[in-house]
């Protein structure tokens, strides 16, 4: 039995406490925030990332350190890798925080991206807007998250007001990629270099946050599920990684873009915990305790669907078989994922008629409806 020290004591954490437990290890969370939800289900401290002495007492008190959160400060995770084991390392943590850094990282291995330009000064911006073209994406260069910290450029006049609200931190300009669809390839390394990935998930956002994403067999065409799976692997090797990330990434025709890395087990992973042989959270702990890796196989097509500011009627949806209820515990805010479903089924054909009653059970039906889409295509199988 080991203690794990969780940086962050979000969904993330929680669920990875769940995934823990029966493998009989301990938690000890820490956080800034007392509300922390994993806080509920495990011990937990509460201080902040540059409390060196709260950084000390924690390192004494766990066996290894990982992260629920990717905007821990490095400086906090190299902090503590010398006074315990911190996987994935203060480094690939890191490039994976600065989007020029992963995006740098991504032409260096041959993985295609939007062209992009940092941006610094006003003046940046209009040589790198003159450079890219409109419509562009603005977005910070550190502490972005679905889609905060991010303003789109659909022509010159919106250049000002972007400049107004973003200006001032060190930035990027993207180009905007009108996408076919969004994928996120997780993948996992394991402390001895075995990797593996779970199938590519099909995903779909709603103003920036997750909204549904959808995992089984041949999700994505085959080409862009290879091209994912060798892109993730080129990253996990090239940053030495020990640990689950996801790699999410847009599709356009035949080419994928790299969008970002998050160093840490991902929203669009949730579905394996009900979905696949070995979940992306129990994979996670297996890798960092230097455990073997479980099957990433599927076990049933799935849906995963976030709630967003408030979690539906449990009580209507749990009437439904094969649906996997998780309330995070968290106070209802808008904008703010409080929870999830997993919706699992023995064929597409299957998934797509109970997605249907479920989405119209809980008013759901916009958010469904693109998912319904993608799986007519699959129900004749
Ligand atoms: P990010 O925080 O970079 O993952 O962005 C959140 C969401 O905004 C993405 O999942 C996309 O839906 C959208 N987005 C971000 N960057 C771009 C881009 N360069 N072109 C088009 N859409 C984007």
């Amino acid at each position: 039995m080991s203690t794990i020290g969780i940086l962050g004591g979000g969904q993330l954490a929680r669920m990875l406490v769940e995934a823990g437990t029966p493998l009989g290890q301990e938690f000890l969370i820490l956080d800034p925030a007392r509300d922390a939800c994993a806080g509920a289900i495990a011990p937990r401290m509460t201080a902040d990332w540059d409390d060196e002495s709260a950084l000390v007492n924690f390192a004494r008190q766990v066996d290894v350190a990982t992260f629920d959160f990717e905007n821990v400060p490095a400086d906090t995770a190299r902090f503590l890798a010398q006074r315990t084991q911190v996987f994935p390392a203060p480094d690939a943590l890191a490039v994976a925080q600065d989007r020029l850094a992963e995006k740098t990282l991504f032409r260096e291995i041959g993985i295609d991206t939007p062209a992009f330009m940092p941006v610094d000064t006003r003046e940046d911006l209009d040589r790198a807007v003159a450079q890219i073209g409109l419509p562009a994406v603005l977005k910070t260069r550190r502490f972005g998250y679905d889609g905060k910290g991010q303003r789109l450029l659909r022509e010159s006049a919106d250049i000002d007001a972007a400049w107004q609200d973003l200006g001032g931190s060190p930035l990027i300009v993207e180009a905007f990629v009108a996408f076919d669809h969004e994928v996120s390839i997780i993948g996992v390394r394991s402390r001895d270099e075995d990797f593996r990935t779970w199938p590519l998930t099909r995903n779909w956002h709603r103003d920036g946050v997750l909204a549904a994403s959808l995992g089984l067999h041949g999700t994505g065409a085959g080409r862009v599920a290879d091209t994912a799976k060798s892109h993730a692997r080129a990253i996990a090797e090239r940053l030495e990684y020990v640990g689950v990330f996801a790699l999410e990434l847009f599709v356009v025709g035949d080419r994928v873009l790299g969008n970002e890395i998050a160093p840490r087990v991902h929203n669009s992973g949730h579905w394996t915990i009900e979905g696949c042989i070995c979940s992306q959270f129990e994979n996670h702990l297996r890798a960092v305790l230097g455990l073997p890796l479980g099957e990433t196989t599927v076990l049933a097509p799935s849906v995963m669907l976030n709630w967003i500011g408030e979690v539906p009627d449990m009580r209507i949806a749990l009437a439904e078989p094969r649906v996997h209820w998780h309330d995070y515990g968290k106070a209802a805010r808008p904008g703010r994922k409080v929870g999830h479903a997993t919706v699992c089924a023995e064929s597409p054909h299957e998934l797509s008629a109970r997605l249907r009653r479920l989405g119209g059970v809980l008013e759901r039906e916009a958010q469904v409806a693109p998912v319904l889409d993608v799986l007519s295509h699959y129900a004749a199988d």
